[in-house]
């Protein structure tokens, strides 16, 4: 019998016993009748205070958090071009921390550009000795020791992004999942908030261009086209031609003279573009700052931030930025940036790398109220071994399953 049941039937009983008492068949005192109701309103009370009482998880005596992982190779559905390279594949590694029988995951992506590989992440991943900690809830304590495992470089950044940034988002994947609920409603965040995501057109002729525009016609409502080639313009009217949907630019530091930037920029407004991605290298702060100051459209900083000390250095510099788990080493330094660059009076937008629903969802968890997403990676692969968050009509949908709301695909 459940509680507020033998509750009700405790208090009916006493009740009864009552009249009883008073000798007055088939009718109660008023002492009886206000005890019977003194005794209900108390069992509900109860019964209300047991229903909010939030599920508590224990750290286990004994338990000590166990790291595994295992690289794989992803397959690209299109070759993958950016100024200054191209791919078919991108090689990750997938991590997995287990707990009393609940296994959390995080994945560590490796584009070439960053200088990391899975040699790199393996031997990091190596040095850990996670199995010191038996209370999974002290992420900070965690993500701190795995911090310090990293080497910080003269610019105030940490080594191994990549590595990190699976480790954190193994612990939040398994944090959610012993607390039984979403990452996204342990921030306390609207998933109904969660913004549009752009795709990704990758640079090729116009003809393919305007083609894989119309293979994605009606599922978004931004595209993202990589810019930085002496074909810009045509690379835009190709997609024009296939759609009017809002585009953003991500030039990847493929400019290197402002003024030409600068006329560029002023023809890509007129196509219909928002915002602009890293449209001059990183090393040319004073150049990207003047471009800023003319530039009809806000620009943002991609390859010059990869974790918090550069928020100092590109404010000021840029409009906003595009945080990504694998350059900053995970949720819990992504959410700090956040915070940092919105008090700063930054835009901020969440990027990913070429990386599976894993780390995709890992990042959408904390998508509602960003300015762009850009977290269409998973989309970009043919052999993702998880289900997680999914796209509909352009938006991001969050799921409402534990952690980071995976599955692994059968
Ligand atoms: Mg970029």
């Amino acid at each position: 019998m459940k509680r507020r049941d033998f509750l009700k039937e405790a208090a009916v009983v006493a009740a009864g016993a009552a009249v009883t008492a008073c000798g007055i068949k088939g009718f109660k005192s008023s002492e009886a009748a206000k005890a019977e109701a003194d005794s209900l309103a108390r069992a509900d009370s109860i019964a209300a205070a047991e229903a909010r009482k939030p599920r508590a998880y224990q750290a286990l005596p004994g338990n000590r958090l166990s790291l595994s992982w295992e690289p794989y190779e992803l397959q690209l559905r299109h070759t993958f071009a950016v100024s200054g390279s191209s791919r078919n594949s991108t090689p990750g590694v997938q991590v997995r921390i287990s707990y009393d029988g609940f296994v959390g995951y995080g994945e560590a992506s490796m584009p070439p550009y960053l200088g990391h590989s899975v040699k790199s992440v393996c031997a990091f991943l190596s040095k850990l000795r996670l199995g010191r900690f038996g209370d999974p809830f002290m992420l900070e304590d965690i993500m701190d020791y795995v911090n310090s495992c990293a080497v910080r470089s003269e610019d105030g950044n940490l080594s191994d992004g990549p590595a990190r940034a699976a480790v954190d988002m193994a612990l939040h994947d398994l944090f959610g999942k012993l607390l039984g609920q979403p990452l996204w409603r342990i921030y306390g965040l609207d998933p109904a908030k969660a913004p549009n995501t752009s795709y990704t057109i990758g640079m090729d002729t116009p003809e393919v261009m305007a083609e894989k525009t119309r293979e994605v016609a009606g599922r978004f409502k931004v595209l993202k086209v990589k810019v930085g080639q002496p074909n810009d313009m045509q690379m835009i009217d190709a997609v024009r031609s296939a759609s009017d949907l809002p585009i953003v630019v991500d030039a990847n530091q493929g400019w290197t003279d402002r003024m030409k930037a600068l006329y560029e920029i002023y023809e890509l407004k007129d196509r219909g573009v928002q915002m602009v991605e890293q449209p001059m290298p990183a090393s040319m702060p004073d150049d990207i700052a003047w471009l800023r100051e003319r530039s009809p459209l806000p620009i943002f900083a991609d390859e010059a931030l990869q974790g918090m000390a550069d928020l100092r250095r590109v404010k000021g510099v840029y409009d906003g930025v595009n945080i990504k788990l694998m350059k900053c080493g995970g949720l819990l330094e992504a959410r700090r940036m956040q915070s940092y660059a919105r008090a700063e009076g930054m835009k901020v937008m969440l990027g990913c790398m070429t990386e599976t629903s894993c780390a995709v969802s890992a990042a959408a968890q904390i998508s509602p109220g960003v300015d762009f997403a850009d977290l269409d990676g998973n989309l970009l692969i043919s052999n993702d071994p998880f289900t997680g968050v999914g796209v509909s009509g352009g938006k991001i949908i969050l799921r409402n399953l534990p952690g980071l709301g995976l599955n692994i695909r059968k």
